[in-house]
């Protein structure tokens, strides 16, 4: 994958979280042929779209970031949505890429694939153990459809596909949006215009207990490479930090970085969630792998980013 720097690599989803990262990261490495296309340019849900663009653009690299994501509520409120769109989105992508010659595909899903009660931390083949969190279930089902598409295109045909399960990301262009977001950039953005307001009090959801593993999303962009360069297994692997804060300790962490100086105020009415979620990237690291962003740093770079672009 590194040796040839003017291959054509599909970055599906790039202008998410995710995709932006490894966009970033693979330009600063020196690739030249990034194939890019904006909602607007390509529905990914629309399969003979998909299956055209395939057939005129010919990438050799795929990797596959375009989802439909949200947070707790998100999930809660528009199930049908985030099952269908991922469906459709992985579905119509992973094909299109086996039968137009892609030479590897990566696909991205996420930690909330596994039973809510798997053991912690987590490691991949806790996968199809138990029953999912339940406030996440749609969109987990469609990402373990995805794993197992992939699995079955290499079973069959022999076709280098392989997926990664980030843990946890946050970092620049992130969702800040209040109610759909996920915690932290909820968290981050509320904190700053508490802060602007010169609010006494932010208010939180849940109880502060549950545990959650954070990765800055440069350090996941990081780790893609290299699973693009050094991994062709049939299993998924986790990317994770290994480190887990309670969702008490993030907050009191955000408003340090933003600036608040008032109050948390928590609202036990809202969900918690599953009660722990630590990945175990111990097979990431046996490969090679490790990230490097502390939480600390990684919330400095991501409100500098928020600052920077709160006006869009
Ligand atoms: P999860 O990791 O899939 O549960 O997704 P979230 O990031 O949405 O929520 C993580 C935890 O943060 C849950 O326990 C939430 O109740 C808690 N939380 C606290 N405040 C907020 C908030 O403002 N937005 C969100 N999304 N979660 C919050």
């Amino acid at each position: 994958f590194l040796s040839d720097k003017s291959a054509r690599i599909f970055v599906a989803g790039h202008r998410g979280l995710v995709g932006s990262a490894i966009v970033r990261k693979l330009q600063a490495l020196g690739f030249t042929n990034l194939v890019l296309r904006t909602h607007v340019e390509l529905d990914l849900t629309r399969q003979a779209d998909v299956e055209s663009f395939f057939a005129a653009e010919k990438p050799r690299f795929v990797i596959l970031a375009a989802a439909k994501v949200g947070g707790i509520h998100a999930n809660n409120t528009y199930p049908a949505d985030f099952i269908a769109v991922n469906l459709q989105i992985q579905t119509n992508v992973i094909h299109a890429a086996y039968r137009f010659g892609v030479k590897k595909l990566l696909f991205l899903g996420s930690s909330c694939i596994y039973p809510k009660f798997a053991p912690q931390p987590i490691p991949e083949n806790a996968l199809l153990t138990g029953p999912l969190e339940p406030t996440n279930e749609w969109y987990a089902i469609a990402k373990i459809a995805g794993i197992k598409m992939c699995q079955a295109y290499r079973i069959q045909y022999n076709w280098d596909a392989i997926s990664g399960m980030p843990t946890n990301l946050y970092g620049p262009h992130d969702n800040f949006h209040p109610e759909n977001s996920h915690v932290l950039p909820a968290l981050m953005r509320r904190f700053h215009e508490a802060k602007v307001k010169g609010a006494e009090e932010v208010v939180v959801w849940g109880t502060g207990s549950p545990l959650r593993e954070f990765l800055h999303v440069d350090d996941l962009a990081d780790g893609v490479v290299f699973m693009m360069e050094s991994y062709s297994g049939l299993e998924h692997v986790n990317v994770g930090s290994g480190k887990e804060v309670t969702i008490k300790e993030l907050a009191e962490l955000v408003k340090e970085v933003v600036g608040f100086e008032g109050r948390l105020v928590w609202d036990s009415t809202k969900p918690d969630g599953t009660p722990r979620k630590l990945m175990d990237s111990s097979k990431l690291a046996g490969l090679g792998w490790t990230p490097k962003i502390s939480l600390k740093d990684g919330l400095v770079d991501t409100y500098s980013w928020y600052l920077e672009n709160v006006k869009q």
